[in-house]
């Protein structure tokens, strides 16, 4: 529980900051918004006011609807917003993600968002940000999970791929985020194969193109592509067509999933897919454990995932008051996402 009186509140719609009389990644329709990525949990539709990012505003169009009253920020500029001053952080989990800092009555809240340390070509880096209180996400918050750097995956989906000259290869990953990192991945080792892309990716290419994101030749798959052509080449599409009518244009296709949940024992034949390659774009639990420290917050609420192992080992090793914080905080389950929708929930 928020305590009674602090900048923040949790009320029905969301985490609720009265001086700023604005809700951030709200559950519900509300007056104000302060959206810190467009992935769907925390960008939803009906809200009367957008403020996020501009380079989050392209996808945040397309997904909410192109007249939605968006006010863009720039990373770090400072408002005044009600009694509050809000400024925006970059939290390096995909195009455009910020953590969003609140300062009113002498007090400053920094709400982390969904966030990653590793290098991402894709996205702007995490910034550290200080606070007086810190609530984090702890989606992979646990010590098993400690992630490789985005290229080493790269290099090991290049090779699985170069080894099936004569096969498809479909890789299944997030249509935002996850879908791009990867291409951007592959550009930075200098593949320059035109990758094909299932439609749901392609239509969230270009605000990465005008973002100046590197990036290898894409174009959307055809239902024209005729396996001749198919075979040895790369393609990429989200997990909500893994197994679906769209399959059926390849012949024996070598499949693989892109996630931070393939470290997860048996994730990967649950699914069926023949490969399981670990990338997430959130903080491992290195990595969350230096963002809580590097913020210097006397008081840290952690939401998703292991919210309850997090704030006990802050308590009882980092000595830093924690505590977990319930609410209607979508996380992202490790059991469906072949039936969610292509980034639903979360895009880990
Ligand atoms: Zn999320
Ligand atoms: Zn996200």
């Amino acid at each position: 529980m928020l305590p009674a009186g602090g900048l923040l509140e949790l009320t029905p719609q969301g985490l609720y900051c009265r001086a700023a009389q604005a809700w951030i990644d709200p559950w519900r329709p509300v007056p104000r918004a302060l959206i810190t990525h467009a992935h769907a949990d925390h960008a939803r539709p009906g809200c009367g006011e957008y403020w996020a990012t501009g380079a989050s505003e392209g996808i945040l169009r397309q997904r909410l609807g192109a007249g939605i009253n968006l006010i863009p920020v720039d990373y770090g500029q400072l408002h005044r917003i009600g009694g509050a001053r809000v400024s925006f952080h970059s939290a390096g989990h995909v195009l455009g993600s910020a953590q969003v800092r609140l300062e009113a009555g002498g007090e400053s809240w920094l709400v982390s968002g969904d966030y990653k340390r590793c290098a991402d070509p894709s996205c702007a880096p995490f910034e550290p940000v200080g606070a007086d209180v810190f609530i984090t996400e702890a989606t992979f918050g646990l010590p098993i999970y400690r992630w490789q750097s985005g290229a080493a995956v790269a290099r090991e989906i290049v090779s699985w791929w170069q080894s099936a000259p004569e096969r498809p290869s479909l890789l299944f990953c997030y249509a935002f985020g996850k879908a791009q990192r990867v291409l951007a991945e592959l550009a930075q080792l200098g593949i320059s194969d035109e990758i094909l892309l299932h439609g749901a990716v392609e239509a969230l290419m270009e605000p990465y193109r005008e973002a100046g994101v590197q990036l290898p030749p894409t174009r959307a798959m055809s239902s024209l592509d005729r396996h001749a052509e198919l075979a040895g080449r790369l393609v990429i599409a989200p997990p909500s067509a893994h197994r679906s009518v769209w399959m059926k244009r390849f012949k024996a296709p070598q499949t693989a999933f892109v996630s931070g949940w393939m470290a997860v024992r048996g994730a990967r034949r649950r699914r069926g897919y023949e490969r399981g390659f670990v990338l997430s774009d959130h903080a491992d639990w290195n990595g969350l454990l230096s963002s809580v420290r590097e913020s210097g917050a006397r008081q840290v609420y952690v939401t998703h995932g292991n919210s309850d192992g997090l704030a006990r080992y802050l308590r009882e090793v980092e000595s830093i008051a924690a505590e977990p914080l319930d609410g209607a905080f979508a996380t992202e389950r490790s059991d469906n996402e072949a039936n969610s929708s292509e980034d639903a929930p979360d895009g880990a």
